[in-house]
């Protein structure tokens, strides 16, 4: 039998420019966190998200982290964060010894239900801050929430580490809230192997965040200290490597998206099968590609399907598992959350990487059509 190789989620693609580009770094000696790569790619990524500053930074929760401590976050303070998210949406709150408030999905795009946050603001004066997350490359009903948020007088942050290259109506993510953030995790859209970015449009909010990320030293030069800092800048050298993932970008929202159109048009006929419902075809970045089953139409649940391709070397994954289902936030708030747990139990994301070939994709069409064909997740 043939060995075939084993087909990742989202795995990180780099390219012969990748190289290059790390060496002429590397050739510069200028691998501190400080350097004109460094410039170059705050840069680069601010324009790309309509934004005028940006701070690069060890990852997307360091970036969230100082958002929340410049907006004066803490003790006392309740932040809004969707319960259908990656826990590093919320754990930045904590780490300021202030509360999240969860609030569940709408079905339209499953990202944060405008209704369940303005229901959260009526009932809960504490509410300093509102985190929106554009889940799998897809933005928010930010007109709603911009103008709750507005409304009641509560700075909005943007969590776009799934969003880089997404928009909303023509607006870049990650332009739209007082702060937003990307992640340059290995699995992200870009990678500069772990990495972020926090940008605003307010220079002093960023030049903070700069300070703060740099150990909250003074610029003299005997090292003076007057805050407790962090060591959170990015390297010169894994800017480097942002630089080029960067270039290549629109190569790579194209290819994820083809990624999503193929799937769609080769499973949608399958029993029960809906794939993730996208509101603007051309404003999503198409992250991952992601369908939900239902048991009430076919026997095959999420587990039988995820179990059935690991077997076969695919690593596919349930969606986020809800916050206020997390052991750690189970004393925690939350609006609603029927439907982000309903999700969470009936939906699964495919290989969805820029790197990944069509025969590979086929390979997983394949997989999943076999799966059904048999009505069991035993071959
Ligand atoms: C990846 C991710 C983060 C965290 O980014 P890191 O760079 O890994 O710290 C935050 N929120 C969401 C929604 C993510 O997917």
């Amino acid at each position: 039998m043939q060995i075939m190789p084993r087909i990742y989620l989202s795995a990180p693609d780099i390219s012969p420019q990748d190289h290059a580009s790390v060496d002429a770094v590397l050739t510069s000696n200028w691998v501190a966190p400080i350097g004109p790569a460094l410039d170059a790619f705050e840069a680069a990524v601010a324009a790309r998200a309509g934004r005028s500053h940006a701070v690069a930074l060890h990852s997307g929760t360091a970036a969230l982290h100082l958002a929340l401590q410049i907006l004066g976050i803490g003790g006392g303070d309740a932040v809004v964060c969707p319960t259908l998210t990656f826990a590093a949406s919320a754990n930045p709150i904590c780490y300021l010894g202030a509360e999240p408030v969860f609030v569940d999905s709408e079905s339209r795009t499953w990202n944060m239900d405008p209704e369940k946050l303005e229901a959260a603001l009526q009932s809960r004066r504490d509410i300093k801050a509102v985190i929106v997350v554009h889940l799998y490359g897809q933005c928010a009903e930010m007109t709603r929430i911009l103008e709750l948020c507005e409304a009641y007088g509560v700075p909005l942050i943007e969590d776009a580490a799934e969003a880089l290259g997404a928009s909303y109506h023509g607006r870049p993510a990650g332009s739209m809230g007082a702060f937003s953030f990307f992640s340059f995790n290995g699995n992200k859209i870009i990678t500069t192997s772990g990495g972020g970015m926090l940008l605003g449009d307010e220079a002093v909010q960023i030049e903070r965040a700069r300070y703060l990320a740099t150990q909250a030293r003074e610029p003299v030069t005997h090292y003076e200290h007057k805050a407790i800092g962090y060591n959170y800048r990015m390297s010169n050298l894994l800017a480097g490597l942002g630089n080029s993932q960067l270039a290549d970008l629109d190569r790579r929202v194209a290819t994820r998206r083809a990624h999503f159109e193929a799937y769609k048009s080769a499973l949608s006929d399958l029993t029960g099968v809906r794939f993730m419902p996208i509101a603007d075809p051309d404003g999503a970045n198409y992250w991952l590609t992601c369908f939900t089953l239902n048991p009430a139409e076919h026997p095959i649940t999420r587990d039988v399907l995820l179990v059935a391709l690991e077997n076969v070397d695919i690593e596919a994954r349930p969606l986020w598992k809800p916050l206020h289902l997390q052991p750690v936030f189970k004393n925690k708030a939350c609006f609603g959350g029927e439907l982000a747990a309903d999700l969470f139990e009936r939906g699964i994301c495919l290989p969805s990487g820029s790197g990944m070939s069509g025969d590979e994709r086929q390979r997983v069409i394949d997989a999943i059509r076999a799966v059904f064909r048999r009505g069991t997740g035993n071959a």
